[in-house]
């Protein structure tokens, strides 16, 4: 399907602004500009759900959540950022294996089973894109993904 990608991200992040709680809140960096990208929409809308929800699980109160979109030769890179506790660096690549979760006892209280990131990885790869996290510990995460745009010869949406 092709879709205005920061349109429907926005609409993702809407649907979460709606329903999430008081001790984080979300700050989005994104232009007007349409970007087309042809994408399973339920699968690339699981992707995001499960970045999200991640980075509002490991957020302190009072922290920000902030959305971005950057382009550059054709490619949109999507950014999702978090001030929570991140992730040690050694272990930074780690978190997109099945069944990974950084501390088992903090995960344990947290909830989930360390499947998100792996199906993420698999999704985006499927669209030709790759996924990764930059991280500092105790400071916070950013995780990437990357989708090709389309180009106006490839596109037939208007
Ligand atoms: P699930 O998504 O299956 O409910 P999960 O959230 O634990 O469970 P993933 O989304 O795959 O699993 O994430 C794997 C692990 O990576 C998490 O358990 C957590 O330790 C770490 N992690 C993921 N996102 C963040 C983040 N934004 N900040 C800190 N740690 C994170
Ligand atoms: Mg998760």
């Amino acid at each position: 399907e092709i879709v205005n990608f920061n349109q429907f991200f926005n609409r993702i992040i809407d649907r979460f602004e709606l329903s999430k709680s008081d001790h984080v809140s979300f700050v989005r960096m994104l232009s007007d500009n349409a970007y087309y990208v042809d994408i399973d929409t339920d699968k690339l809308t699981q992707v995001i759900d499960n970045i999200i929800s991640n980075a509002i699980k490991y957020s302190p109160d009072g922290g920000n959540i902030r959305f971005g979109v950057v382009v550059s030769d054709s490619i949109l890179k999507v950014m999702i950022s978090d001030d929570g506790m991140g992730i040690p660096s050694e272990n930074v690549d780690r978190v997109f294996d099945r069944f990974y979760r950084v501390d088992r006892a903090r995960a344990r209280s947290m909830g989930g089973t360390g499947l998100g990131l792996a199906i993420a990885r698999e999704m985006i790869e499927a669209h030709g894109g790759k996924i990764w996290a930059e991280s500092d510990e105790g400071k916070g995460t950013t995780i990437f993904f990357t989708l090709d745009i389309l180009t106006e010869e490839e596109g037939e949406w208007d």
